[in-house]
């Protein structure tokens, strides 16, 4: 019997994928089947990103790059970064990544481990808490409610933290929530932080393009008093249509640079060439294309809310950012989970239980809206027949 490490027991998934699989292999027996399951746009790649991979294949980029990626990229990244959060940033601290997955297991690697405790946003996105378990730290839930926006409470986050804490995540605009933590809130957090220096943090940024009716997404780069602790994370995936790419940047601190660059040179040794090109080519070239996909999600963003609304025992505040609602179905009389899965089975309609984002996802669903009008639409009426139709 081959005995592996422990964290393989605890390891989880993301059950987007499997729901993905199984939405793919009931359409594939002639099912017709819309997927609000998955979350990513459903838009192409615009295609002067795509061309830039092109040329750069003619053009011989055909081998390794540096581990933290080729350096007109980290510039590009470190001037857009500094334009939208108005931080100094250095193309030194800047990691070029595949995937922004893969800043979340550097960052989750780096700080967990038994005896450590890491605090993460519960319902959040499952990968934060599958790798801490995977560390062995003990994953800490920092509980994002409903009443509360799905915003991030400061107070109660900091109330959670102990000597044991290494890292705190942070997510906002959140998955699966749509949630966006504002500025006070955000203000409120980095000052308490002054009183736990032994703390990190982990700024999931990936949506951060994507807010609605005038909301502002605060960054944590903002804030030169954390500014020596704080991992972002943020990625190509979401604004530019580039799920497929895996593509992801990451900005470290000076302390922890040098790390993030050796574990790059054991795992992966460089992002695929012609994609760091590609990357570069959305940094600098027009942002267009990112301003129609976001327009185009506001515009679905308020016919999903108006529909679930309509729908006999769902209410769904309306998500702030990023491309999901997340749904109260308690009054359904349903469990999210079953309900996910006979939404699935027998109306065609694919999405996600709460329950797989955390414990305190019980009594939600998470339906992406990254999907056209129309089917968004033909989603909406078969849920509320289904419901109405089943008891
Ligand atoms: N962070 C959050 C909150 C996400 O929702 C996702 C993807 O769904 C990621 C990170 C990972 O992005 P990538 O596809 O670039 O690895």
């Amino acid at each position: 019997m081959l005995k592996t490490i422990a964290g393989f027991d605890r390891i989880g998934e993301e059950n987007a994928f499997a729901v993905l699989a199984r939405a793919t292999a009931l359409a594939s027996q002639g099912r017709d089947i819309i997927n609000l399951g998955i979350g990513q746009p459903d838009f192409r790649t615009p295609d002067h990103i795509v061309e830039a991979a092109i040329k750069a294949l003619r053009d011989g980029h055909h081998g390794y790059t540096p581990a933290t990626g080729i350096l007109p990229l980290r510039e590009a990244v470190a001037a857009d970064v500094e334009k939208r959060t108005g931080a100094a940033v250095s193309p030194d601290n800047v990691m070029i990544v595949p995937g922004g997955k893969v800043t979340m297991f550097a960052a989750i690697l780096m700080f967990g481990e038994p005896g450590t405790e890491i605090l993460y946003p519960d319902p959040g996105f499952p990968i934060y808490r599958s790798m801490i378990e995977f560390t062995g730290a003990r994953p800490v839930p920092v509980p994002i409610r409903e009443e509360n926006g799905f915003a991030f409470s400061a107070e109660e986050t900091l109330s959670l933290v102990t000597p044991k804490t290494r890292l705190l995540i942070l997510n906002s605009p959140a998955n699966p929530t749509g949630g966006v933590t504002p500025r006070a809130e955000i203000e409120k957090l980095v000052a308490g932080l002054a009183e736990h220096p032994h703390v990190a943090v982990l700024s999931d940024e990936i949506y951060g393009q994507m807010t609605y009716d005038g909301e502002a997404h605060v960054s944590l780069m903002g804030y030169e008093s954390i500014r020596d602790r704080l991992i972002l994370l943020d990625g190509w995936s979401k604004t530019y249509a580039m799920t497929g790419w895996r593509l992801g940047f990451s900005i470290w601190p000076d302390a922890l640079m040098d790390k993030a660059r050796k574990l790059a040179v054991n795992a992966w040794s460089c992002v695929n060439a012609p994609a760091q090109f590609a990357g570069l080519a959305a940094l600098t070239g027009p942002q267009d294309a990112v301003h129609a996909m976001v327009a185009e999600f506001d515009r679905r963003r308020k016919v999903v809310v108006e529909g679930l609304n309509a729908i006999d025992g769902i209410s769904c505040r309306t998500p702030k950012g990023a491309f999901y609602a997340f749904p109260n179905i308690t009054r359904t009389g349903w469990k999210a989970k079953p309900l996910a899965s006979a939404l699935l089975e027998k109306a065609g309609v694919a999405v996600i239980g709460g329950p797989d984002f955390g414990i305190l996802g019980e009594g939600y669903i998470r339906l992406s809206y990254a999907n056209s009008t129309e089917n968004i639409l033909r989603a909406l009426q078969r849920m509320e027949e289904f419901l109405r139709e089943t008891p």
